[in-house]
């Protein structure tokens, strides 16, 4: 079981992305900073009492032409129902029920999975009594909220990640054996590299494309090294879902993400990072998975001397702040460097359980510190005393020090360099914390 995904449906203007913004508020700055994307999001991770889950914003895939409106927004339910793991149904108290939202209504009654039926412009008591005709559309869940204001927001997260169990937190526990997600937008050559990766390789041991499964998991040995390769690609084929619909595959995507360790996203050399591949890239750093991009049909490109130095920088610039990631520049047409960059995911895949130890760690860190200082805060110098790696799953650290609250950005960034410069967190977030010695 993945990472629990959540999504909002409803018509346009009900306020799903004011909701969404709200959800995803403690984390707005990070996954902005990350990204450096300004457009509207439609999906991110949200944090509720320690528990993460995805939201997605549908209305995000919906496009704006108004005689089209209708048919899409019942395809995005027909979509949340399938693959969502629990759905936020958004009305809006001041129009009252209209016909599409009783439509809407009649398809989400019909699953199993949670509806949570969310009133919204709920500003004040008069709509509070307004907002009771919607108990007529006979959900179980009914939640009277204001997204502006957030009144009514944190029942509705009480609410939904009482469904998360602590087993769906973290899929990649399952196995010891890695696993690699391919991922990309359609056309970068996701299937080309697969075929390439399996015609080569007779080694297959399992092939559990099962009908249960979200993504298909094809087992491979290679190199000594046994993994799993995540795919995203063969499902647009098999979707029983509208075909060409970007919500399905951002979805799957995006449970492809959760599932596995380390993300290969490839791109299109020639179209470059789009908004979409920076939104999984970020997704993929805010869960502390592995990343490795691959420009992919490099064959296509005129080539001058520094022709991959030069795009990786500028590349390498998009992607920052976390831009200590490797970049392969491959063929899959004339499989040039596939199995290199399946060598250095897997060498990826190393550096996110790599454990420094503490003697080490803090003799080179220590030193780090004594070069350059904290800055003084309001005449208190900062000291930090005492530096270790949590025992966590993907790479944090925590700064022992008198002002941990005082420790700011740059700072935290110099650290994070140094950590990176002295020891092997390539291709991998790196968490940092400040801790009261
Ligand atoms: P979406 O199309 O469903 O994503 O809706 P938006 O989030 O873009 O919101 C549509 C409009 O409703 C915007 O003008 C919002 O400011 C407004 N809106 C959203 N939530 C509330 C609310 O709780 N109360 C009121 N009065 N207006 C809201
Ligand atoms: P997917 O949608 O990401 O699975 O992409 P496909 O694997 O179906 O590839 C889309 C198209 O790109 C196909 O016509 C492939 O032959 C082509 N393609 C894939 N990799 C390369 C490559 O490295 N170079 C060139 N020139 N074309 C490629």
């Amino acid at each position: 079981m993945a990472g629990f995904t959540v999504a909002i449906v409803g018509r346009p203007n009900v306020g799903k992305s004011t909701l969404f913004n709200r959800l995803l508020e403690q984390r707005k700055a990070i996954v902005d900073d990350v990204s450096g994307v300004t457009r509207d999001r439609q999906y991110g991770v949200a944090d509720w009492n320690g528990k993460t889950f995805n939201v997605i914003d549908t209305g995000g895939f919906v496009s704006k032409s108004d005689d089209v409106f209708e048919r899409e927004i019942r395809k995005q339910a027909k979509v949340a129902i399938e693959e969502a793991n629990a759905i936020v149904f958004m009305c809006d108290v001041s129009t009252g029920i209209t016909d599409l939202d009783s439509d809407v209504a009649d398809l989400l009654r019909r699953t199993s999975k949670p509806v949570y039926l969310v009133v919204n412009k709920v500003d004040n008591p008069q709509r509070q009594l307004e907002a009771t005709e919607f108990y007529s559309l006979g959900f179980e869940h009914v939640h009277f909220i204001s997204s502006m204001s957030g009144s009514g927001t944190g029942e509705l997260l009480d609410d939904l990640v009482a469904n998360i169990t602590e087993d769906m937190g973290d899929a990649t526990a399952e196995t010891d054996v890695p696993k690699i997600a391919i991922i990309g937008q359609p056309n970068v050559g996701k299937s080309s590299l697969l075929n390439a990766l399996i015609g080569q390789e007779r080694n297959i041991v399992s092939d559990i494309a099962g009908t249960t499964r979200d993504t298909i998991h094809t087992r491979y040995n290679m190199y000594q090294k046994d993994f799993l390769l995540i795919d995203t690609a063969g499902i647009r084929r098999k979707a029983k879902v509208q075909e060409d619909l970007e919500f399905y595959s951002v979805i799957r995507a995006i449970k492809a993400v959760d599932e596995a360790d380390v993300v290969m996203l490839l791109l299109d050399a020639e179209k470059g990072v789009t908004g979409q591949d920076l939104s999984i890239f970020s997704l993929a750093a805010r869960k502390g998975k592995g990343v490795v991009v691959l420009v992919n049909k490099w064959d296509v490109m005129d080539k001058g001397t520094n022709t991959a130095r030069d795009y990786e920088k500028e590349l390498k610039k998009r992607l920052a702040p976390f831009s200590d990631v490797p970049v392969i520049f491959t063929s899959v047409i004339e499989k040039q460097r596939i199995f290199k960059a399946i060598e250095v995911a897997l060498e990826v895949y190393d550096n996110r359980t790599r454990k420094i130890q503490t003697s080490k760690l803090n003799e080179i860190m220590l030193k780090a510190i004594e070069a350059y200082h904290p800055p003084v805060v309001r005449g208190t110098p900062i000291r930090i005393k005492y530096v270790t790696q949590l025992p966590t799953h993907t790479p944090a650290f925590a700064f022992f020090c008198n002002l941990p609250d005082d420790v700011k950005t740059p700072y935290r960034n110099y650290l994070e360099n140094q950590i990176r410069t002295n020891f092997n967190f390539t291709g991998v977030p790196v968490k940092i914390f400040f801790r009261k010695k």
